[in-house]
């Protein structure tokens, strides 16, 4: 019988892994389908996994899929609306979908009920200039078999009846905070990415080729000094005990203390590279009157000049069974790069070869630190006053407030202006194809399968693209060779996903 957490790691595992979100379960999930010889440890430093970013009250839990994210569609100089981003971000979330539905058809995780629901996506505008931003997105995008089940709205009937709570106590229709315009996606889901990485957790600790160690905390990374790639220092949180554990490939997975553990790697590949971390905070209800009343993701638009994060949405989730809504993110600044980390992370990531990146990206950046300033400064008031934009009628005693997970935005070098800040995931893989890791936040949990498949071909180097690409089809069958331009095709993935992940 497996001792199922171990205290003490070997000398050497082929693969670690370094944390215990989404990204490394579901890395460690596609080694064992696709190298099931291999021996992996994964350390994580709390407690439990999915206690950072992939909590399920940490992140939003949408299924990102850009039927609603309105900064995935943004409108070029030339008024054209650019749906690149969106149409990538859509068929990476059928990615996942497909691989999850694999994983539930071979009875590696069961009740998906448990972590993916439908749940409309739709995105609502004000005034008239969003509003006919809104249409042209709509005709741009329905053009696209991917989203040609949306559907658009700009009488006022047809919009409260997708979105009941957002309409009680308005009354003033030529008012310009009155909503313009909506679109609805029924088939967006929610996801609590939480309990999906506890289901795969406990399918991996029961493997016998994969060691699974709790509050060990990874603390250096060196090449290394036995005959192997990789040495990793780990201290037992517990015990205070450290030890030294080699392996042939590496993935650092630590959400945002990912850059100072790819920092202490000393590959030439991070240099330039910082991290800009962003705090969040929801306000949420359990007041069951609403719920009845909100039965979808709701996602407006940013201000003008303000951040993607900064995105409002107001949406419905299952928790644990439990129905809330969430509305938020309100951004902050903290100098920790994990909710549970230390206010030195950021300090301690500064380092010769990033400064000058750090600075020209703070420099060019300036009206982002002031937003960030004055969303620290808001009182719970303020906040219920952004809230009744979209819920006129909230009243403050329904709701409350909670913190979120931490996103650590990348900063990389750029020749021009020293550094930029970039809202997106970015995999850092050496030259050698040893190491691996992933920085940035955004589109985040949702694309994680594609994510995870670019870090597992670096570890199947060997493989030609030709054997890679049938393996991985065999898994998700959208992976290579997929005519996203056909209705017909879309439509049987989309069938066959939802049939196995229960999905209405
Ligand atoms: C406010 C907010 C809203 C979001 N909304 C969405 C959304 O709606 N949809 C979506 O798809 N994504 C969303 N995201 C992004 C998504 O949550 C993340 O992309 C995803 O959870 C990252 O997973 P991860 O495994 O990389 O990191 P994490 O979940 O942060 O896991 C990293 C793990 O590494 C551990 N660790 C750290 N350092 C060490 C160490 N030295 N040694 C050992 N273990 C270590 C940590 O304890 C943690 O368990 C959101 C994120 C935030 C913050």
């Amino acid at each position: 019988m497996k001792q199922i957490v171990k205290r003490v790691p070997t000398e050497f595992y082929d693969i670690i892994l370094v944390g215990g979100g989404i990204m490394s379960v579901t890395l460690a999930t596609l080694i064992i389908e696709m190298c099931p010889d291999k021996k992996i440890a994964i350390f994580e430093r709390l407690g439990r996994f999915a206690k950072e970013s992939t909590n399920a009250l940490n992140n939003a839990g949408t299924g990102h899929s850009a039927y609603c994210e309105l900064n995935y569609t943004p409108e070029k100089e030339n008024g054209e609306i650019s749906i690149e981003k969106a149409l990538k971000i859509a068929k990476q979330f059928e990615v996942s979908k497909s691989f999850w539905a694999t994983l539930v058809k071979k009875n590696v995780i069961n009740n998906p009920s448990d972590f993916i629901r439908t749940c409309p996506h739709e995105s609502l505008v004000f005034g008239e200039k969003d509003g006919n931003f809104l249409k042209k997105r709509y005709e741009a995008l329905r053009e696209n078999p991917l989203f040609s089940q949306m559907e658009f709205a700009n009488i006022p009937e047809k919009i409260a009846e997708w979105m009941p709570l957002v309409y009680i106590g308005r009354d003033d229709e030529n008012n310009t905070e009155y909503p313009s315009a909506a679109t609805k996606m029924s088939i967006g889901t929610d996801v609590d990415f939480g309990t999906l990485t506890r289901k795969l957790e406990r399918y991996l600790t029961e493997k016998e080729n994969v060691d699974v160690f709790l509050y060990q905390e990874v603390k250096d990374t060196k090449p290394s000094e036995k005959n192997f790639k990789w040495d990793i220092k780990v201290k037992n949180r517990m015990t205070g005990e450290k030890h030294w554990v080699s392996c042939d490939f590496l993935f650092i997975g630590a959400g945002g203390y990912s850059l100072n553990l790819l920092e202490k790697s000393g590959i030439k590949e991070a240099e330039g590279y910082g991290g800009f971390p962003v705090s969040g905070e929801w306000l949420i209800s359990k007041n069951e009157n609403l719920i009845r009343l909100h039965r979808s993701k709701v996602y407006g638009k940013a201000a003008s000049g303000a951040p993607p994060m900064s995105v409002p949405h107001l949406d419905l989730r299952v928790i644990d069974g439990e129905e809330c809504i969430l509305f938020g993110p309100f951004a902050g600044f903290s100098t920790k790069f994990l909710k549970d980390g230390s206010f030195l992370d950021l300090p301690e990531s500064v380092n010769l070869t990033n400064i000058r990146s750090l600075i020209g990206a703070w420099w060019h950046n300036r009206d982002l630190t002031q937003y960030l300033v004055e969303q620290v400064l808001l009182t719970k008031t303020q906040k219920m006053e952004e809230l009744r934009k979209f819920v006129p009628s909230a009243q403050e005693e329904d709701w409350d407030t909670y913190t979120a997970g931490q996103r650590v935005q990348i900063i990389k070098k750029d020749d021009k202006d020293g550094g930029k800040l970039e809202f997106g995931t970015e995999i850092i893989t050496n030259f050698e194809k040893t190491l691996s890791t992933l920085l940035g936040a955004s589109p985040g949990a949702s694309t994680s399968v594609t994510a995870m498949l670019e870090v597992l071909r670096a570890i199947m180097k060997d493989s030609s693209d030709a054997e890679f690409n049938t393996k991985i089809n065999q898994l998700i069958p959208c992976y290579s060779r997929f005519d996203w331009d056909s209705q017909e095709s879309i439509d049987n993935l989309r069938n066959n996903s939802a049939e196995l992940l229960e999905l209405d």
